[in-house]
């Protein structure tokens, strides 16, 4: 059952190991390797793109449970780490785009696709929901509440920045069904903020948050970043106290990833930013955080989410890691059925076009491995932080723990995870490297699958080093 490590030259070997003779846990692999842990379905040609989807959106489903994103591509400014940033705020082009969007999702309405099993959570994310008027937020949460088959207990959550997100908007988000608001702070610190295009200080943004949390009617989620410009461990960790003490329901803590070529890296590449913590030193920031929020009596909810109390579910996070059904709106917005994976054309007038001819706009397809269930699997539970041998075995029939063992073995000596009869924790260090790790996973089963022709990936999001 060893036989993977036949497929692994030097090159791979360093991927999906890391550094073997590292005893420092920061230096454990050499940079994050991906944003996100998977492995990509093989691409449907375009020309049968449209014959596929209509078969998708027709067959008889058998999932139980969905989850649903709308995307909402425009963003007052741009931040300079952004890799999702699409279009500047044009309120004509938005008043355009809100009516095609309201659109989509009202066609849903009868769909077999659609309309099948229970939707248990809605994200409304972006770039930016908070450039949508008042009126626009209420018309896209109505075509939401009148059209889709959501859960009695479904989780709608509305993302947005603080910056021009003011009374009407945040009132047609509360008398419109909104029960989460995830706020992407990323820090309090008003000179960090301004170094990455941020437009708020950081007590206007505290206000905002205040305001959220006394409106009692959702559950107030902030997502922080750590590694930024002008950012030391303290202030993260200054952040991080501030956020409790303002009474927040539950805290994201993500590492910044430096996009190659982004905007950010030319800036600090050009003296004009400051240049950011390397990956090793991203490490102290994580274990400080892990261990303060750990002493204060957080729960983690996944290895980014850290809750107080029971009011911040974040069931759109946990149920999409998990690979479960999701029904795509917007453009740019990517999706998946039983079989596929789809993305939704991701310019806007195109996007108008094709909504105006009633269509929907789906411009890719990927069908999904024969291996994506025992995928999903196992990306959902190493998010949790324990991955379970026995529940693997019970499913899939295949005893991972025998597969994975020259890996974890390495892991266990370097202190990244712990290794037990029927289970797999990661440790703190383990937690910090866990995209690598979980990816690290994923490719040994498709090096498996596909007799050693598999490449794993390498996305370009450390160019600090
Ligand atoms: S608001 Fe969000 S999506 Fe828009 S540019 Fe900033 S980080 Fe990117």
């Amino acid at each position: 059952m060893e036989s993977w490590l036949k497929y692994t030259d030097e090159d791979k070997r360093r991927l999906i190991f890391g550094s073997e003779s590292a005893s420092d846990p920061a230096k454990a692999y050499d940079k994050k390797r991906t944003v996100h842990a998977g492995i990509r379905g093989k691409g449907v040609e375009a020309e049968k793109t449209m014959s596929v989807w209509q078969g998708e959106m027709n067959a008889k489903p058998s999932f139980e449970d969905a989850c649903v994103y709308i995307n909402i591509p425009f963003c007052q400014t741009k931040c300079t780490y952004c890799g999702f940033f699409k279009n500047l705020s044009d309120a004509a082009l938005i008043d355009d785009y809100t009516e095609s969007l309201t659109g989509e999702i009202r066609s849903a309405k009868g769909s077999p696709l659609y309309s099948h099993g229970r939707v248990r959570a809605v994200y409304i994310g972006g770039g930016t929901p908070g450039t949508l008027s008042a009126r626009q937020i209420e018309s896209v949460l109505r075509a939401v509440n009148e059209s889709l088959p959501l859960s009695n207990d479904c989780e709608i959550t509305f993302e947005t920045r603080t910056y021009q997100f003011g009374d009407d908007k945040i009132k047609a988000c509360a008398d419109n069904g909104v029960n989460r608001f995830s706020l992407g702070v990323q820090s309090f610190d008003t000179k960090a903020r301004r170094a990455i295009g941020r437009v708020d200080s950081g007590e206007k943004v505290m206000e905002m948050v205040q305001k959220l949390i006394c409106l009692k009617e959702a559950s107030v989620s902030l997502d922080f970043i750590f590694g930024l410009p002008h950012q030391s461990v303290e202030t993260f960790l200054s952040d991080i106290q501030t956020a409790d003490c303002l009474g927040v329901d539950g805290m994201a803590l993500y590492q910044l990833n430096v996009f190659e070529g982004g905007k950010m890296d030319e800036g600090i590449k050009s003296g004009r930013t400051e240049a950011v913590p390397e990956t090793a030193r991203q490490y102290e920031y994580h274990s400080a955080a892990h261990e303060m929020l750990t002493d204060m009596g957080y729960s983690q909810l996944s290895m980014s989410h850290w809750v107080n109390g029971t009011l911040d579910r974040s069931i759109y996070n946990r149920f999409t890691k998990s690979g479960c059904i999701l029904h795509a709106f917007g453009a740019g917005a990517g999706g998946r059925t039983e079989n596929y994976g789809y993305f939704i054309h991701p310019a806007v007038t195109p996007y108008n076009m094709m909504r105006a001819k009633g269509i929907k706009p789906v411009i890719g397809l990927s069908e999904k491995s024969p291996m994506s269930c025992l995928y999903e699997f196992i990306n959902g539970q190493m998010d949790t932080g324990i991955l379970r041998f026995d529940t693997a075995e019970r499913l899939f029939g295949i005893d991972l723990k025998t597969v994975f063992r020259p890996l974890t073995d390495s892991w266990e000596k370097r202190g990244l995870a712990s290794v037990g009869e029927k289970t797999m924790k990661l440790l703190p260090a383990g937690q910090f490297w866990y995209v690598n790790m979980t990816q690290a996973l994923l490719d040994i089963l498709e090096m498996i699958n596909s007799r050693g022709a598999y490449e794993p990936p390498v996305d370009k999001i450390a160019a600090q080093g």
